[in-house]
């Protein structure tokens, strides 16, 4: 069934011309000639991404009870990024290459001359990522703020609201989706690195010396997650940071890597942050964070499991290793073999002729008694085969179609998407297929 071959040479250029054209993913205001690195996600690409964050949402939230939600603005009080170390430290060290002018970020490189064309490269120079913007109406008065670089530091600065709120004992963690904005300089690579993407971050409260079993947890927990939802363990990888690597605050971090188009990229970071966090926003804002232990009697800021990921690139990934081609009655086949979860349409309700208004009638029946729970769409835009092929390559899981001997034994034809399996069963049996099939827990 798989065509190992073509799955290889799946480049991003395919993937990103899949995405134009089916209304996945556009160019950001494309219509001015675009803005570096912001895309916009169309009808197709809004439903894919739900139905990864909701997914998340699910694993990390519902199936748990140890995790609350939070939802915290992308503007916060600037002193933030002071005791994160955002002001002071959240820079990419770039270097120029002085023969073609291209930039690199001097953790990307593996020489000291430039990977492109070999020539001279200049001193790195620091780069901070956040974008400035200002609060107030009166320029002389309005104030400098940023956008958030991540959404971590939202959870950091409520977690005494938390703690109060919901009456949590250690160890408890935050979950939050939402945008984060960073001025990446290189950029590229399709939506890998945006300078505006989404993020999935859960921060986990755990008592100091209990970090390292709930590290280990959540590597585990974050990685079988792809894989729960269809990634082959082949193209998955944990990867530690040496100790050079890590981030000022990190005692340990792994990156999960997914085999992309252009090779082994970060999915996810995974760290544990230790007490630096808490420690640091109690520093600068004068206010006690410590966590009373009313067990031992002890009070002491809690250590920070970080698994953090980002939407867009979870996006490419499930795409990409959904991307299938296979070769039908000599004919190329393209699917997406996504996920039932995660597709953006469930079933496509199609009349094989869409002049019999009988059959046209029969089949928007279907389609508004499906319809409701999960996206499904009619459509009789063309032939048969065209049709299925449209939905074969946004992943549309199970085609329904109406046909002349419909009008007559009550049956209508379902297709698999993977298998291209036909059966035939009762019209009035077409929502019971789909509880039953979908499995869309
Ligand atoms: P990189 O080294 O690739 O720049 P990072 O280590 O700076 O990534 P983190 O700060 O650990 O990234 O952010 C957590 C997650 O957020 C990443 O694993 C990634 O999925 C996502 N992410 C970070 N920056 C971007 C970006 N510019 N575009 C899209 N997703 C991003």
């Amino acid at each position: 069934m798989e065509n190992e071959q073509a799955e290889k040479t799946v480049g991003l250029k395919e993937i990103a011309n899949l995405c134009k054209r089916r209304g996945f993913i556009f160019q950001s205001s494309e219509i001015y000639g675009g803005i570096g690195s912001v895309w916009d996600y169309g009808p197709l690409g809004i439903e894919l991404k739900k139905n990864i964050k909701d997914q998340w949402w699910k694993s990390m939230v519902y199936d748990r009870d140890d995790v609350e939600g939070l939802d915290a603005g992308i503007l916060m009080n600037p002193e933030t990024w002071k005791a994160s170390g955002h002001v002071g430290s959240f820079a990419d060290m770039l270097l120029d290459c002085k023969v073609c002018r291209k930039r690199f970020r001097v953790d990307h490189l593996k020489g000291d001359k430039c990977p492109e064309c070999g020539g001279e490269l200049t001193e790195p120079r620091s780069f901070n990522l956040m974008f400035k913007t200002r609060v107030g109406s009166v320029e002389e008065e309005a104030q400098d703020v940023y956008l958030r670089p991540e959404t971590a530091q939202g959870i950091f600065v409520n977690f005494e609201n938390i703690l109060t709120c919901s009456r949590r004992k250690l160890p408890f963690g935050v979950a939050q989706i939402g945008k984060s904005f960073r001025n990446e300089i290189t950029t590229g690579n399709f939506i890998f690195r945006s300078r505006e993407f989404e993020q999935m971050e859960l921060e986990f409260f755990v008592e100091p010396g209990q970090d390292e079993k709930w590290y280990e947890h959540w590597l585990q927990v974050r990685r079988d997650w792809y894989v729960s939802l269809g990634i082959r363990e082949k193209k998955l990888r944990l990867r530690e940071h040496e100790k050079d690597e890590l981030a000022h605050y990190a005692k340990k971090c792994h990156d999960v890597e997914f085999l992309f188009p252009m090779g082994w990229s970060e999915l996810e970071g995974i760290a544990n942050r230790a007490d630096y966090d808490l420690m640091q926003h109690s520093k600068i804002s004068g206010k006690d964070l410590k966590y009373f232990d009313s067990v031992s009697g002890k009070s002491y800021f809690p250590y920070v499991i970080e698994p953090s990921g980002g939407v867009d690139r979870a996006f490419l990934a499930f795409l990409t290793d959904a991307y299938r081609t296979e070769t039908v009655k000599d004919k190329n086949r393209v699917f997406l073999s996504l996920d039932k979860r995660l597709a953006p349409i469930k079933a496509a309700v199609l009349p094989l002729l869409k002049n019999k208004p009988e059959i046209v009638e029969m089949a928007m029946k279907i389609r508004d008694d499906i319809k409701g729970r999960y996206r499904v769409v009619y459509d009789d835009t063309a032939a048969i085969g065209r049709l299925y092929r449209r939905q074969d390559e946004i992943g549309t899981p199970y085609c329904v179609t109406v046909d002349v001997d419909s009008l007559t034994d009550g049956k209508v034809t379902v297709r698999e998407r993977d298998t291209m399996n036909q059966e035939r069963i009762d019209a009035s049996a077409v929502k019971r297929f789909m509880k039953d099939n979908l499995d869309l827990q």
